[in-house]
């Protein structure tokens, strides 16, 4: 197993993402083998606490979120006392003076060789403060690596996350950053280029002259929860749509890269985005459609939540019909949908393929074969064909050929994206130009959004959404495959 050597250094230390995500990702990686000896974490935020508390947190969060059968206390222990703790106001230049000094300090004493990861767990409005401190007050090192890692939400616009992207470029190289979308750290989502690249069945059908239509389901039972003061100044559309799932249609979309390495994938999936039609107020008004949750059975409605405004016009629900005006899937509808207060939790493909041409069996309707990906909860792949019924007479039924993985220590998404981020695997992290083109399609729906009032409330706490979201696929003449308000 080979060590990886790192100083990460978490601003955001005492918060949430840090506590829920970081902490356990880093705690497997270390049970693995894949961080040793020669890593240390130094963990910042303005909370007055001591290394001996900041241990605590740490593996208080591993104990909570870890698997009792793959640890024992004392590696928690020995992992944790990798962990150090350091009050810091990002904007108090002093602070990084004191950062620096700490760094060198266990940078030397746990022989790391100067790689470093900053990890800025916290409001993007502190991003560029933060970038340009670590390299003024010289936080960078010249005999390591120097890799930052940003969270979402890149900007609220294309104009936000340029001005945000500007603020870290000024700083530090473009290859140096890495972004995070949790979701492309998911198993069967980076099961999507194997699933296409290594089959010649795939690899041969994929495209718009066997593929009828593509449909993209991230659904959540759940209600806006206690993110109510982000939520009501993004909406699905910013907080799903222009990240998770533009990264999966540009997945599912994208030409075959030239080879598997984060350059080639990541040119193809920038043509992906950029072939994406970006529409007119128009266009929008036909392709897209927006809701947000009433009350359903013992839940409130969203306007009635605690911190949401009693008219929010804030969407928790977004469907539409995406055109990629490339030579592969022109023509190809690509159906997306998402939506908090939905039927059940959901991530989930489906890959609609065409009907055959003529159907040579008398009285026997044939369905369409699907492909369909569940990435959350289960991960399981399923191929639907159509089979003779093992009965007398010649009848056919829908015949699911199904693969769910059952190991319970799969990696979670964020210790493989730690993994790849030590080993300066980009490919599952998003580019610029990705984030760029993906922010120029979110922003024509936006603005066209933005003139008018929607009717809201417009769905049931509950079900899938508005009707105008199934009806969105009917006036094509297709339906959604996967639909949990029916039982099967
Ligand atoms: P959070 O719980 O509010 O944590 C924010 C952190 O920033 C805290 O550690 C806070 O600690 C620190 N902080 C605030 N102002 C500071 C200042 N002036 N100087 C130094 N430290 C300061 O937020 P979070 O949920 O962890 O989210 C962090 C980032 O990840 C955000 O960009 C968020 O959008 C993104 N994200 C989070 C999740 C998630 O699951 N939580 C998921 C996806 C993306 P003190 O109060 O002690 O200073």
């Amino acid at each position: 197993m080979r060590e990886e050597k790192a100083l990460f250094i978490i601003f955001g230390g005492t918060g949430d993402l840090a506590q829920r995500k970081l902490y356990p990702a880093l705690f497997n990686l270390y049970r693995r083998g894949h961080i040793q000896k020669s890593f240390a974490v130094i963990g910042t935020a303005r909370r007055p606490w001591t290394d001996e508390h900041y241990r605590e947190v740490v593996a208080d969060s591993i104990r909570g979120s870890v698997d009792a059968d793959f640890y024992t206390e004392a590696m928690v222990e020995n992992f944790a006392d990798h962990f150090y703790y350091q009050s810091h106001n990002v904007n108090d230049t002093e602070h990084y003076m004191i950062l620096k000094k700490l760094a060198q300090q266990l940078d030397d004493e746990y022989e790391i060789g100067g790689n470093r990861v900053f990890y800025l767990a916290m409001s993007p409005r502190f991003f560029g403060t933060i970038a340009e401190h670590l390299k003024t007050q010289k936080l960078v090192t010249d005999h390591g690596y120097n890799r930052v890692v940003v969270e979402k939400p890149f900007g609220r616009d294309l104009a936000t996350a340029t001005e945000l992207n500007q603020s870290i470029e000024k700083y530090f190289p473009a290859d140096s950053i890495f972004r995070i979308d949790h979701y492309l750290g998911k198993a069967m989502i980076q099961n999507i280029t194997a699933i296409r690249f290594g089959n010649s069945i795939f690899r041969n059908l994929w495209n718009n002259r066997y593929i009828d239509n593509i449909q993209i389901t991230l659904s959540e039972s759940l209600g806006v929860e206690e993110r109510a003061g982000y939520y009501e100044t993004a909406g699905a559309l910013r907080d799903m749509v222009q990240n998770h799932i533009l990264q999966i249609v540009s997945l599912l979309t994208m030409n075959a890269p030239v080879s598997f390495n984060d350059q080639d994938l990541r040119q193809e999936k920038i043509s992906a985005l950029k072939s994406l039609k970006v529409y007119t107020p128009d266009e929008v008004a036909h392709n897209f459609v927006r809701g947000q949750y009433g009350p359903g059975e013992g839940v409130h409605a969203y306007r009635d939540e605690d911190n949401i405004a009693d008219d929010s016009a804030i969407e928790t629900f977004v469907a539409g019909k995406l055109e990629v005006e490339n030579m592969n899937f022109a023509g190809v509808p690509v159906y997306i949908r998402t939506g908090k207060r939905l039927a059940t939790k959901a991530t989930r493909i489906d890959v609609i393929f065409k009907k055959m041409p003529t159907n040579i069996f008398p009285g026997v309707a044939l369905t369409n074969n699907v492909l369909s990906i569940d990435v959350d909860p289960n991960e399981e792949i399923t191929l639907y064909i159509n089979d003779k019924d093992y009965d007398t007479g010649f009848k056919m039924k829908q015949l699911p050929l199904a693969y769910r993985n059952q190991n319970r220590d799969c990696p979670e998404a964020y210790e493989k994206l730690l993994h790849d981020l030590l080993r300066g695997d980009a490919t599952n992290f998003t580019h610029w130009e990705e984030v760029k083109y993906s922010w120029q399609f979110v922003d024509a729906i936006r603005s066209a959004w933005d003139m008018e009032t929607p009717a809201f409330p417009n769905y049931e706490s509950g079900s899938m959404g508005p009707q105008a979201a199934d009806e969105l696929l009917a006036r094509d003449g297709k339906q959604w495959f996967f639909d949990p308000t029916k039982t099967n």
